[in-house]
Parts: structure tokens; sequence; C-alpha cells
């Protein structure tokens, strides 16, 4: 493409949309480029659109230099936050420091930015640093042509594939390694929780919060549990009390080492050299034009 515009992110989008479609609980989180906004309303007018929170609070930072220290730690707190309760908490104290800060975030809808508010479970993603990560891995390849660019991106997202697979397999028994760190920190935490009172068949009352066991219904209002899709420690308290020995059919299946050997399954062969291509006759039949370039100013 040419630049970054309304037209190449339509086309980038709807590309994206070809090869991985649209799924319930999608959501799509950039840095709040313009025509990304536009381009996802177009193609994915059902998906919501989140920000990346250290995009947001950079924007925040420019438009209000005074108090971007003071600020930054309760900023990310009340993003992360668990509970609607603890983020007015947060935000009150934002506005009594500075005003303009809770207007502008407010503004910029709390749904967006702020986990607890989504409409659809963000998990870890409250940042857009996967692309930015990517993104510099590749600074030196894209000096190449387009050709042997492409060429270097697979290459190099396949030998990631194959480290990640070999990564899986150690973790047979356990989450991935970042959830399994999540599970350890939480069964400690409950080792000091006192002892759990059943109220009704799936209610539970552990240390000052109500733990709804329920098939479906899988809740803690500790808010943990639901936004991690990892044991809190209250639920794992619950648990112990239960004999149960084995916590790791109680967290999200994503985190398991089959998700993640699945996602890693297909190696990504490079290619072959120009001359042994076999490519199919119509795509050797179609030309292809360079982008229509808009001349800048200058
Ligand atoms: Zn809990």
């Amino acid at each position: 493409v040419d630049t970054e515009n309304d037209c190449s992110w339509t086309w980038f989008f709807e590309q994206f949309k070809n090869a991985f479609g649209e799924h319930e609980k999608m959501c799509v989180v950039s840095d709040r480029n313009e025509s990304i906004i536009k381009s996802v309303r177009i193609v994915f007018p059902n998906i919501p659109h989140y920000a990346c929170i250290w995009h947001l609070w950079k924007n925040v930072c420019g438009n209000f230099k005074r108090t971007r220290n003071t600020l930054s730690d309760l900023f990310y707190s009340m993003a992360k936050a668990y509970r609607k309760k603890d983020f007015d908490k947060l935000m009150a104290k934002v506005d009594k420091i500075d005003h303009r800060v809770k207007e502008y975030l407010e503004d910029a809808g709390y749904e967006k930015w702020s986990r607890v508010h989504s409409t659809v479970n963000r998990g870890r993603m409250m940042t857009s640093n996967i692309a930015e990560c990517i993104n510099g891995c590749l600074v030196e390849v894209r000096q190449l042509s387009i050709l042997e660019f492409l060429k270097e991106v697979r290459i190099l997202f396949g030998s990631w594939h194959c480290k990640n697979r070999e990564i899986s397999s150690y973790t047979k028994d356990t989450l991935g390694r970042r959830f399994e760190e999540v599970l350890i920190i939480n069964t400690s935490k409950s080792s000091k929780m006192e002892v759990c009172v059943m109220i009704h068949y799936f209610i539970f009352y552990v240390s000052n919060s109500v733990y709804h066991s329920a098939k479906k219904r899988k809740v803690c209002s500790c808010g943990r549990f639901q936004l991690d899709e990892i044991l809190c420690a209250h639920a794992i308290a619950v648990l112990k009390e239960k004999n149960v020995k084995d916590m790791h059919p109680y967290c999200s299946n994503y985190y398991k080492s089959d998700a993640l050997a699945k996602t890693y399954e297909i190696p990504m062969v490079p290619m072959p050299d120009k001359e042994d291509w076999s490519a199919p006759k119509d795509v050797v039949a179609e030309t292809v034009y360079p982008p229509r370039y808009r001349r800048l100013a200058g």
C-alpha cells in the first residue's frame, strides 16, 4: 500500500476477514488511528474496537503535560481494574487531581480502555504491544523489495512457530508459562484465606468474597476468575476444601498446552526459489499494478 489511509486499512481488514473470519467475542485493539477506526466499522460492524492503553495514555500526557507523572499509576490501575467499584474509586482520585483528565478519559469511552467496562473479555490484550514488537523486528527487512521482504517475514514467523511449538511441548502438565505463574501466585494467596463456608449448593463465602461455582456461572465477586479465566485465590480455596488436587481443568482451555500446540501446529514452509514456483495460471495471468500514489506536499 502507499500510505496508511482509509483505503489501505479497509483493504487490509477485508483480507484479514477472509483469512480469519469473524468470531464471537472477538475485538480489535489499536492505537486509535482514524483510518483503522473507520475501516473496522466498515468491515467488522459488529466487532468492538478498543484502545491500546499505552497509546491512549501517551495521548493524555500530550494533552495534559503537568499531570503525567502523578496520574500514570492511577490510570493503569483503572484500566486493569477487575471491579467497577475499584475503577470508580480510582477515577474519583483522578477527578480530584485533574478534572480535565477524567473528562478526556470519559470522552474516549470507558468501554474502550477499561477492562471491566469492555463488552467482550479482552483478557490480557490491553495494549497493541504485540504489533509493535513485530514491527520492531521488521525494521531492517522493511528496506527490502516486497518479494524479499515477504520471504524474510515468512522465515521469521516460521522460526517463531517452531520455537513456540517446542515450548508448548514442555507444558504438558501445566498451563502456558505466564498463566501457570498466575495460578501459582493465586494458590499461595489462597492458603492465607479463611476457611470457606458453603452458603448454597454452588455459592461459597471465602475471605470477604463470594464465589459461585455453578457450571455456567464460574464467577467470583473479586472479578478475577471470570476475566482472567484462571482460578482466583477464592475459587482455589473452595476447591482445596473439596479436596480437588488438579486445578488445571478449571482454567480456560486457551492456556493449556493443547491449544498452544494447535496454534503453532502448521509449519511455515519457506518459499522455494522463484524459478521453482508453480503458480496457478490465473495468478500468473494477472497483471499487478503499483498502487495509485498520492503526491505529498513538497
Ligand atoms: Zn475471587
